[in-house]
């Protein structure tokens, strides 16, 4: 009720932004007026000197109000520091006109009440400053700003007054009634201050529900305008905002501000109305000390004297509180104007690198700006940005590196924002880009190095191969910076020049990347990633993440799941471990070949190149060798257990390193290559089916009949006829080698991505059989079985180091090494792939039984695009 009161208010103000700016303007003036003219037109401080009666001013009270006037200083300066890390020029500008006329109004209602006494209102105008609240007006803003029309402008500032408003109103009575009490207190000084107290607060709301929307709604209009057309306040680090549920009050807060309100009501009735009506009234204090402030003898300006020398004698006649104040600010504008300008220009341009691009090199504006979307573009008509794109984008603020915490909830939630604090002042780069020699020289001087130069300069140095393109990331100051700067050195190369602006790039962990996951970066591709659960394995449930594009997956799997779950759960065991790599040697005969397998077959032979293996890891442990022969070539598959790791990376190290020692013994023998396809590495082969690679696992469980009916919508006589004729027979008769299964890669993909798996060993990893049978004493319970023998993945190395991937097997709670048995958290999660493969097999099945495959993808997976347009 009161959220739809306000929200009508604020869309009232903001869709009448030139009648509630002029409005509220005019009722200033008035209210200054009307004082000016009613009884002297001069005003101390202004045109009039008055003197201050010293030997009533105590020393104290000078050190106290300096001191306050400092922290009012510092608080404002502080307040608008934060303010400009968000990076909007817009939040600042409206910030400070809202500082600015709140000052105002609060200056004409002390000059109104004070009868134009400004000596009071040098005191009270610190005080003012102290208890104004921008975080709200900010926050009021920031709703503005997100909106990508001038419609959704009024909308969104509806939205934030619904919601601010009725906080604000609370917060500003509460702090009147509070402060109000002060004026109750008998002691002069302090009921001015409590008066003044309350007259802030009171022109801090006035402003906010008035002028304050009134100008973000005319501000915004006019920048549109000036923009021809392009939402340019669509900043997309803002986005956030509009989760209203952030700003909504504590409920709790709220109430205990209405009752300690209702108390103070009480509190000042009874003392202004009840008791003595005297010592009561405090607004008439405050009128009263005003005038009697007023009574101070007061010089004029001599009418023969130029304005300038009152102003310049008064400079000179300067208190030393005034001094220090003064040099205070001026302090802080130094600092503000020519330091922290220089940092923020700095920053800014490293964040959005084309604006000091020459214009051939520029990318399309969405480029900066993950959040908007891509324009269609299609091969033959896909033009080159166009000036105004540019235009555009030199106003779009990228967001910017979100804290590590942050990064856990998503990477590609942009508007997560975080403070970007350089630890040293940045330099100003020439926008016309320096000659190469100049270039190379700032490069390589360690004490300047890429920071120095402009985006189209590091492109220059990469051209003229002074920088190696694929080093871009490892030698810019951030590897953002470098994954950037490729981006834009390739655009131009590409079939379509806007075609990355919808591959995201920012806030993501270069650091994790380089060196182990991925070379010549450009970005990278969200996947949605699902959750299946609770999957109950071992007496434990566990909650799946499967990434995945195909709809209809998790909520089969999920359906599986169920189905376990209420059949008492799944088991599961681990029926051996070992990774494999296979190299080929050759040898000069046959013969040779021969005796060299024998001597690896035989105890003293394998201990040998066993005690080389094992030396190379603290994890790999060599378990055995298969040796098969090719005429004079030998294939060496080498068994090793590699700890929690996947440890394709561990066991080549080892084989190499068994490879030298078994050349010492055979001189002649002929390493061809450290993998023969013996292995065998993601390429579909019986070896890994027969044999094993990775980890072996097997998981069973039994399922009532009246899950079967009621939760699969099937029967167990159904699912069994359909697995022996599709599963069995179908794949025997496709000539599949580990392909018994309905469809594991699904799961053993989904899962492999989310988790930070090696994606391309799901081909080996998804060989499954999948059995089927009638189970229980009428043999309407259905018994099933998935055994997969060649699961390779592992909890460290890879992928697994990149935090959104170590987020999603901390889910399970096998990320990283195992502490207390190296290699479990692994087999812990093959155990779950393969129950979570019984899970889908289940589901999947079912639906085939009972003919509603095709009926739910239909609805769950065909997209809604119309994709001929
Ligand atoms: P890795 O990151 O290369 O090696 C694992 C590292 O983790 C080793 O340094 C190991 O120590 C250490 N570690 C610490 N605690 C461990 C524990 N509890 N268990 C096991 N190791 C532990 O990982 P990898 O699994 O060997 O290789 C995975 C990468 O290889 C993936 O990026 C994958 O895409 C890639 N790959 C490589 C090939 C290839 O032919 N080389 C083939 C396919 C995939 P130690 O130094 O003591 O061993």
């Amino acid at each position: 009720m009161l959220g739809s009161l306000f929200r009508a208010h604020g869309l009232l103000v903001a869709s009448h932004p030139w009648e509630v700016i002029v409005g509220t303007v005019t009722l200033t003036i008035c209210l200054m007026s009307m004082n000016m003219f009613t009884s002297s037109d001069h005003i101390c401080g202004w045109n009039l000197d008055c003197p201050k009666q010293e030997e009533e001013v105590l020393s104290s009270d000078i050190i106290i109000l300096t001191i306050t006037r400092c922290i009012a200083i510092l608080y404002i300066y502080f307040q608008f520091r934060s303010l400009r890390q968000l990076g909007s020029k817009y939040i600042l500008g409206i910030a400070g006109l809202f500082t600015i006329f709140s000052s105002f109004v609060f200056s004409t209602v002390v000059i109104h009440f004070f009868d134009k006494e400004l000596t009071g209102l040098n005191e009270a105008l610190p005080f003012f400053l102290l208890l104004i609240d921008l975080s709200k007006a900010c926050a009021l803003a920031r709703f503005a700003l997100s909106s990508s029309s001038q419609d959704e402008v009024r909308d969104n500032i509806a939205s934030g007054m619904a919601v601010l408003g009725p906080t604000f109103t609370l917060d500003a009575l509460v702090e009147c009634l509070v402060i109000g009490v002060g004026t109750m207190s008998g002691v002069r000084q302090l009921e001015i201050m409590c008066g003044f107290g309350c007259m802030s607060v009171l022109a801090n709301y006035f402003v906010f529900m008035t002028f304050f929307p009134a100008c973000v709604s005319l501000v915004l209009e006019l920048s549109r305008e000036s923009q021809e057309g392009h939402p340019i306040w669509q900043l997309s680090h803002f986005s956030r905002v509009m989760e209203e549920e952030d700003n909504k009050p504590n409920p709790v807060t709220q109430r205990v501000k209405m009752i300690m309100s209702l108390g103070l009501v009480m509190v000042h009735a009874h003392s202004r109305w009840v008791s003595s009506p005297s010592s009561g009234n405090s607004t008439e204090d405050v009128l009263q000390v005003g005038m009697e402030l007023d009574q101070f003898s007061a010089r004029r300006i001599e009418p023969d004297k130029p304005l300038w020398h009152f102003y310049l004698t008064r400079m000179v006649s300067m208190d030393v509180e005034q001094v220090i104040c003064l040099a205070l600010a001026l302090l802080l504008a130094v600092k503000y104007i020519f330091f922290e300008q220089a940092e923020v220009e700095s920053t800014l341009s490293l964040r959005n690198p084309i604006t000091m691009s020459p214009p051939a090199l520029s990318l399309d504006h969405t480029e900066t700006c993950c959040m908007k979307p891509a324009p269609p573009c299609v091969p033959p008509v896909c033009a080159p940005p166009s000036t105004h794109d540019r235009k555009d984008k030199d106003q779009v603020i990228r967001p910017i590196p979100v804290a590590a915490d942050r990064q856990q909830r998503s990477l590609f939630v942009i508007g997560e924002e975080e403070e970007l604090k350089p630890e040293t002042p940045q330099p100003r780069i020439p926008e016309v880009p320096r000659a190469l020699p100049d270039c190379v020289a700032i490069f390589s001087n360690p004490e300047m190095g890429p920071k120095f130069l402009s985006d189209s300069e590091v492109m220059q140095l990469v051209t003229s191969k002074h920088i190696p393109a694929y080093k871009l990331e490892a030698l810019m100051e951030t590897p953002e910076r470098g994954v950037a700067i490729r981006r834009q050195m390739i655009s131009s190369k590409l079939q379509c020049a806007s075609a990355l602006a919808s591959l995201p790039y920012v806030s993501y962990d270069y650091s994790k990347v380089i060196g182990t996951c991925c070379e010549n970066v450009i970005g990278y591709v969200p996947v949605p990633v699902g959750v299946a659960g609770p999957l109950n394995l071992d007496g434990k449930q566990f909650q799946v993440p499967m990434a995945t594009t195909e709809g209809c997956l998790v909520a089969s799997t999920n359906r599986g799941c169920r189905a376990i779950a209420l059949a008492g759960g799944a088991s599961s065991r681990i029926l051996a471990d070992s990774m494999t790599r296979g190299p080929v040697v050759r040898l000069p005969s046959a013969c040779r070949a021969a005796e060299v397998r024998a001597w690896l077959e035989s105890s003293d032979g394998f201990q040998a190149v066993k005690e080389a293996f094992d030396n190379t890891s603290r994890f790999a442990r060599l378990q055995r060798l298969l040796v098969g022969l090719a005429g004079r070539n030998l294939y060496i598959r080498f068994h090793a257990t590699t700890g929690d790791a996947m440890g394709m990376n561990m066991i080549s190290k080892g084989t190499e390193q068994a490879l030298s020692l078994l050349q010492q013994h055979f001189p002649e023998l002929q390493v061809v290559a450290v993998s023969g396809n013996f292995c065998t590495d993601k390429k579909p082969a019986a070896i890994n089916w027969i044999e094993g690679r990775g980890k072996s696992a097997v998981c069973e469980a039994t399922i009532p009949a009246k899950v079967v009916q009621e939760v699969l919508k099937t029967t167990t006589a159904a699912l069994v006829e359909v697995n022996v004729q599709k599963n069995l027979v179908g794949s025997a008769m496709a000539g599949s080698i580990g392909g018994f299964n309905a469809h594991a890669a699904n799961l053993v993909a989904a899962i492999y991505i989310a988790c930070g798996q090696d994606p391309a060993q799901a081909v080996g990893s998804s060989n499954c059989i999948t059995l089927m049978e009638p189970s229980g004493p009428m043999g309407e319970d259905l018994y099933i079985s998935c055994t997969m023998p060649s699961i390779e993945l592992g909890t460290v190395g890879g992928g697994t180091n990149l935090p959104p991937q170590q987020a999603c097997l901390q889910m399970l709670g096998v990320q990283g090494a195992s502490q207390d048995h190296p290699g479990e958290n692994a087999r812990q999660l093959a155990r779950i792939v393969c129950a979570t493969v019984l899970a889908g097999e289940l589901s999947l099945m079912s639906a085939l039984a009972a003919g509603h495959l095709v009926k739910s993808h239909m609805t769950h997976n065909r997209s809604k695009v119309n994709l001929q347009n």
